[in-house]
């Protein structure tokens, strides 16, 4: 086996997992996973009740966003499968992931958020829709909030009382976790969460 990310051996050299003495999937060295900033920021949002972001946007999360999303390559999706494991095994939550827009979707030829959960065996229910095209920064401050609704609910929510997991890539302006939990809770969901893989950090 190589490293996902530098395609060194890994057979040759001892990973995190090994020391820890879990028998976890190895997908990327020692080496390549250090350069990931492990930050674990739990913030609470206007509409959500936490927001929940595992590593900072950093130069190596940078090139594996790329990487993931433009170059399509879908077996990056398990380097982060112990992590997002680790934060999303309450099997009492519901999993929600934030979908893309169904052209978006159509050029990129897979759901990078999806993509995750799936690598990381972790069970999802695809309850939301993206109902406009996502081009935030070509908006003023005023048409953006004009725009009512990202999301549209597509499937009937189980249980009010469960808790919902939102799930993305990237958190920046929240902007779109915000309209995702708004389309949740208009349909009657009392806490939403969510979780990030990536927040960018401001710098010192
Ligand atoms: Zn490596």
């Amino acid at each position: 086996m190589t490293c996902l990310l530098c395609d060194k051996s890994l057979d040759d050299q001892p990973t995190w997992q090994h020391f820890l003495g879990i028998q976890e999937d190895t997908s990327a060295c020692p080496t390549c996973l250090v350069k990931f900033e492990r930050i674990d920021q739990v913030i609470e949002d206007d509409r959500l009740d936490s927001v929940h972001s595992l590593y900072a946007y950093n130069e190596a999360a940078r090139e594996y966003l790329h990487q993931f999303k433009f170059m399509q390559d879908v077996a990056l999706a398990q380097i982060f499968s112990p992590s997002l494991r680790s934060v999303l095994n309450d099997s009492k939550k519901i999993v929600v992931p934030i979908p893309m827009h169904p052209i978006n979707k159509r050029k990129r030829t897979f759901s990078q958020v999806d993509a995750l959960l799936e690598a990381a065996k972790i069970p999802y229910q695809s309850l939301l829709e993206k109902t406009t095209e996502s081009v935030m920064g070509e908006k003023s401050r005023s048409e953006r909030l004009a725009m009512t609704e990202l999301f549209r609910v597509t499937a009937d929510i189980d249980s009010n009382e469960a808790i919902y997991v939102l799930v993305d890539d990237i958190y920046t302006t929240g902007t779109t976790l915000r309209h995702a939990a708004e389309a949740l809770k208009q349909r009657g969901v009392h806490r939403v969460e969510a979780v990030t893989l990536f927040r960018p950090m401001r710098e010192k």
